[in-house]
């Protein structure tokens, strides 16, 4: 799919830049914006990309097959070691009857 890109001024650092989405503000003043100065995290490049619309046609396709994966749950890179946890609640009889026969 064909993106379509314009030349625009940020309005962040006034550099020229060009958006596919009409983004007022570069990749790197949407970086800014999304990690408020901390440390960017690996997502938030993919964030910036996206909401600033400086993703090329071709990285966009790579982006959305990784989401995709990701989606399926098919991990493409190494495991991230997350786990489910498992609610371990388990019904109290005594507690029932304790309550419901007082005396
Ligand atoms: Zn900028």
């Amino acid at each position: 799919m064909a993106l379509h890109f314009v030349s625009k001024v940020c309005v962040g650092c006034g550099n020229g830049f060009q958006t596919s989405n009409n983004s007022d503000k570069c990749y790197n003043c949407t970086l800014d914006d999304i990690t408020h100065g901390n440390p960017p995290e690996e997502g938030d490049f993919n964030t910036a990309r996206i909401v600033s619309g400086t993703l090329s046609a071709q990285e966009r396709n790579y982006l959305q097959q990784d989401l995709e994966s990701a989606e399926l749950g098919r991990t493409t890179e190494e495991d991230t070691g997350d786990e489910e946890e498992d609610d371990d609640w388990e019904y109290d009889e005594n507690e029932d009857a304790r309550l419901g026969h007082e005396g």
